[in-house]
């Protein structure tokens, strides 16, 4: 199913706009992340394509069609929330049977298919159990079935593995990222973790103040992010910035100048900027043309590499170093970066100079 939201307005107090002028489209079969700091308005947008909230203003439609009017029930979704919300005293089997119980499906056909939505999601075994007798990701599975026995044409995610620890966490989202492939259903994930998103969506639409900033595919929000909120926001460790400015057509950061390729940036207005540029691209050493002088603070070893945390002037800079190389704590250290790596936003409106 393709879903379109176009020119969304939500208020739940009439002064304040908790959704904005939100124009979103989902391809049929596409997985799209809602990912946003806390409060920024994924859930309200999440809920209205569900039919749970209505918008003040603004269409949405489902494969061309508006369905502002439709019932929850009729839109054809499964949702999984955070809180699981299953029945504790109905079983595994129940829990996964109930939609189908609520449409009068005959019971055999019921629980037929609530077996086979069980299997999808490796619950076989556990079908007796309750859910008190389940552990954390166990019952994230028996969400996940009881939203897809249906067989509905849209699946709402809203921050499914926030309860769950680390390790479990990545194993179900492997296995969201698998059954959502299986079933090809368009799926659409709330979530305020940027790893999450990056890993299982096909477009990430990042929102700030019930807008959308930016919408685009995880390599194009990680390699070309449109203004400084995406930049900081996305990727692990995150972008190092610092404070510069745009005079004469060069780049002044950490005392020096530099020509820039002027194809690949604005330079045409003398202002204030911040630099941006990613660990990775980071070298200890001088091989990148853009050279700086630092103060180790912190090695933090991740076993493939080390992570170097560096104080320039009043920032912090961090970059991955060989475990084979030694740094004194509290010692001077150059570190260099390729020009054509580098960032530039406008220390004004955030707004990419690329
Ligand atoms: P989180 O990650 O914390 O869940 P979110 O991005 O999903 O945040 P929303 O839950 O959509 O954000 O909330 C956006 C804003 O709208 C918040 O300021 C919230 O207080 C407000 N809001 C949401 N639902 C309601 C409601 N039913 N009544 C009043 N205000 C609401």
């Amino acid at each position: 199913m393709r879903i379109e939201l176009k020119n969304i307005y939500k208020s739940f107090d009439k002064k304040t706009n908790t959704i904005e002028n939100l124009n979103l489209t989902v391809e049929d079969g596409e997985f799209t992340a809602l990912l946003g700091p806390s409060g920024c308005g994924k859930t309200t947008t999440m809920l209205m394509i569900a039919g749970i909230y209505k918008p003040d203003a603004g269409e949405i439609r489902f494969n061309g069609q508006n369905v502002n009017a439709l019932e929850p029930k009729d839109r054809n979704i499964g949702m999984v929330f955070q809180s699981y919300a299953l029945y504790p005293h109905m079983t595994v089997l129940e829990n996964i049977a109930f939609p189908l119980k609520q449409k009068k499906v005959p019971k055999k056909e019921r629980i037929e298919r609530a077996k086979k939505a069980a299997e999808m999601v490796k619950l076989d075994g556990l079908l007796d159990r309750r859910p008190g007798e389940l552990s954390g990701g166990q019952q994230q599975r028996v969400a996940l079935a009881r939203a897809i026995v249906k067989q509905p044409k849209v699946l709402l995610l809203d921050e499914p593995l926030s309860n769950l620890d680390a390790r479990l966490k990545i194993e179900m989202r492997a296995e969201i990222a698998r059954i959502q492939k299986e079933l090809g259903i368009t799926t659409i994930l709330v979530t305020h973790d940027q790893e999450e998103a990056m890993t299982l969506a096909d477009r990430i639409a990042v929102m700030k103040d019930g807008r959308i900033i930016q919408y685009d595919t995880p390599a194009e929000l990680y390699k070309n992010p449109k203004n400084y909120f995406v930049a900081q926001f996305i990727g692990t460790p995150p972008m190092n910035f610092i404070k510069g400015r745009i005079a004469d057509q060069q780049l002044q950061i950490a005392g020096k100048s530099y020509f820039l390729n002027r194809s690949e940036f604005d330079l045409t207005e003398d202002r204030e900027v911040i630099a941006g540029v990613r660990p990775h691209e980071i070298q200890f050493g001088r091989g990148g043309d853009i050279r700086m002088k630092g103060t180790v603070e912190l090695v933090e070893t991740v076993g493939y590499a080390k992570i170097v945390n560096v104080k320039v002037e009043e920032e912090h800079f961090r970059f991955f170093a060989n475990t084979a190389t030694s740094f004194l704590y509290g010692s001077e250290i150059e570190f260099s970066f390729p020009s054509a790596s580098l960032h530039l936003f406008d220390a004004r409106t955030g707004a990419s100079l690329k």
